[in-house]
Formats: structure tokens, C-alpha cells, sequence
């Protein structure tokens, strides 16, 4: 079985093509770089739409597949940036028209676990998803992908990115920032903003403007910056570890390729007698693979929708999605009702 997924929540688009044993057939992405300031929605969209057609061709000709050996089209439901998330849809609705194969929407969170899982090899790992819009921390409960903690305001990602930005950077800072870091010598105390599960970096920026403003050298504030919020990064994947009773963690989105933060949450992981896998860069990054993958797991499981019903979903909730691939024993087809989401409060 081959299925192609196609990614298009942000700033990326990626069609992937992947075949019943994770391989990664083909992998071809266009990142929209802006020439300054950070992602608008349209116009990251617009790019989306130019290069998508170009990158379908490219992912078959890579994989030497042809058109009607792909069994399904997968495509990210959500969450994202609706003009972007409906870029991708659009073009994989018209590649299930075109080619008569099933359309299957796929949740963008999910698939970072699940490229990860099945790489990983680990059966249950908790996912710490850092990326641009992201920050949280994901494990299987009770027949969900659970969101268990996550940013109270901004993504680490984009709060690297604007921080860069304001240093005199271009986005995507994540990556410069890390480099700039590793010349830092001196360790500059800035807010730890741990609450619980979740976190929060709005004071980290604050703070390290103003030390900025002060004339603290940029690579000792990026080495700070670095240290402090990865630090509370790790804080709330252990206490889900500890929780519970993980014995894996896997890393997903592009602040997963950091070398810091692997290191940090390896060390952890490891301290505590587990295992820690993080994807090879590509994939940890937003790709079109990681959606065929999850695609082909849902597609194995009978899940399809009708072009008509295939409608984007810019705030889809983890929680919310069902993932019938991992229900363990025998189906409850027809028995059980599929496992509620935990009650809202309130
Ligand atoms: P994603 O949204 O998952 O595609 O990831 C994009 C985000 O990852 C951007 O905010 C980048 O700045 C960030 N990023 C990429 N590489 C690195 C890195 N080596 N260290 C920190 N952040 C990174
Ligand atoms: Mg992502």
C-alpha cells in the first residue's frame, strides 16, 4: 500500500509518500521564508498553492510511483492556518477526484506522534511537540491522543522566531539562535514559567529584550534563553513521565532538530532508565510523510470522508480525534461506543 499525504498547516508545504512499512518513498517541502517579519496566513498560502502542484510531481517521479499505484490521499484537517490548510485540502481533494482513491483527513499533531512512534519503535512514548505554533506535550489515554500539557501563550517556535526578529534576525530564528548560543558564556537568569503541565515564555521575552537593551551580549541572552525555556520544556515531559509511568519519550516540530534541547530531554529520560528517540530532522519538521503515514494507518482502519465532508479544521483538538488504528484487543465494531474525551470543566 502507498499512500500520499500532503502538509500544508503553516509555513510548509510537504507532500510525502509513504508505503506499509514507514518508508518514506519520497519527501518533497517548500518552506515560505518571508522576506521580513514573521507568517501571514495568505500569503504563506498563496505559496502554498504555487508550489503544491510541483511538489506532487516531484514526490511521484522521486519514488518512481506512478499515479495508480497510490491508494488513498491523505491531507492535514487541522490544526493550522485556515488559508493554508485549505491550500493543501483543495489539492488533495481534486488528487482523490482525479485518481477515484479515498480522501483521508489526518490530524497534524497526531501524525507527529505517530511518524515518531513507528520509527521510534517504542509502542506508547509521550510526544514533546516543539514547533512554531506548537508547544505541547501528547500521550495515548484512555483511547485518545491527550494533550497534557502545553504554551499558555505563545509557541516555542514563534517566540524563538519573534525573539530572533527583534535581536536583527531573519525568521526562522530557531535555527540562528542556536548557533549564537553556542558562544554564550554567561548564564543570565530569566523568568521560569512553569505551571503545572503547562508553560509560558511571554516574561523569557520580556525580560531578555530588556537585558538586551542593557547591552547583554546577544550569544549569553540566546544561551539563556536556550537553557531556560528548554529547561521548562523538560520539566513538564518528566512530570507526564512520571505520571504516567512512560518509560518513552519521542520529539516532534522543528524545534525538535535543537541539539540543546535533545540533549536536555535525553538526559532526563535516560536518568530516569528510558528511552529517547527524535526523528531525523525532516521529519520532525512539518512533512508531507508523517501525513501519508497516519493517512495509511487510518486508511488500514477503514476511515475515509466524502469530498463534501471534507471541510478543514483550523482549531481541530487532539482530544476530539479518534485513532481507531490504536485500539488494542479485540474491535469494538458494533460493542463499545469509541472512548469519550475527558469532560471539559466547567
Ligand atoms: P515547525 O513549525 O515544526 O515546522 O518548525 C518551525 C520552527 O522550528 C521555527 O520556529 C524554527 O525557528 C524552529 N527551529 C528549526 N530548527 C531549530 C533549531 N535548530 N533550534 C531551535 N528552533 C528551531
Ligand atoms: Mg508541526
Amino acid at each position: 500500500m502507498v499512500v500520499l499525504g500532503i502538509e500544508s498547516t503553516a509555513h510548509t508545504a510537504s507532500v510525502g509518500l509513504v508505503d506499509d512499512d514507514a518508508r518514506v518513498l519520497a519527501l518533497a517541502s517548500s518552506m515560505h521564508r518571508p522576506d521580513h517579519g514573521g507568517i501571514h496566513p495568505r500569503e504563506a498560502a498563496n505559496h502554498h498553492v504555487e508550489v503544491l502542484p510541483e511538489l506532487v510531481r516531484k514526490a511521484l517521479a522521486d519514488a518512481k510511483v506512478r499515479s495508480r499505484e497510490i491508494d488513498a490521499v491523505a491531507f492535514a484537517q487541522g490544526p493550522g492556518l485556515g488559508p493554508c490548510l485549505r491550500a493543501g485540502a483543495t489539492v488533495a481533494r481534486i488528487l482523490s477526484m482525479a485518481w477515484k482513491r479515498p480522501l483521508v483527513p489526518v490530524n497534524h499533531c497526531v501524525a507527529h506522534v505517530e511518524i515518531a512512534r513507528v520509527l521510534s519503535g517504542l509502542p506508547d512514548p509521550i510526544l514533546l511537540y516543539a514547533s512554531g505554533g506548537n508547544t505541547q506535550v501528547i500521550a495515548y489515554a484512555r483511547g485518545r491522543y491527550r494533550v497534557l500539557g502545553e504554551t499558555l501563550d505563545i509557541g516555542i517556535g514563534n517566540f524563538l522566531d519573534k525573539l530572533w526578529i527583534q535581536f536583527g534576525g531573519k525568521f526562522p530564528g530557531g535555527p540562528d539562535l542556536e548557533r549564537e548560543a553556542l558562544e554564550g558564556r554567561e548564564l543570565h537568569p530569566l523568568p521560569y514559567s512553569v505551571h503545572g503541565m503547562d508553560v509560558a515564555f511571554s516574561g523569557i521575552m520580556t525580560a531578555a529584550l530588556a537585558l538586551r537593551a542593557r547591552g547583554v551580549p546577544r550569544p549569553d541572552l540566546a544561551y539563556s534563553v536556550e537553557v531556560t525555556a528548554y529547561a521548562m520544556l523538560t520539566e513538564i515531559t518528566e512530570r507526564a513521565l512520571a505520571h504516567l509511568k512512560g518509560t518513552g519519550v519521542v520529539l516532534g516540530g522543528g524545534v525538535a532538530c535543537n541539539e540543546r534541547l535533545r540533549g536536555m530531554v535525553r538526559a532526563m529520560v535516560e536518568g530516569r532508565g528510558g528511552t529517547m528517540y527524535a526523528p531525523p530532522r525532516s521529519l520532525c519538521v512539518d512533512n508531507g510523510a508523517m501525513i501519508a503515514w497516519t493517512g495509511l494507518l487510518a486508511h488500514r482502519t477503514g476511515v475515509s470522508v466524502p469530498v463534501a465532508g471534507s471541510a478543514v479544521e483550523p482549531r481541530q483538538r487532539t482530544d476530539l480525534v479518534e485513532t481507531p488504528w490504536r485500539v488494542e484487543g479485540p474491535s469494538p465494531a458494533g460493542s463499545a461506543a469509541p472512548p469519550a474525551p475527558l469532560a471539559e470543566p466547567g
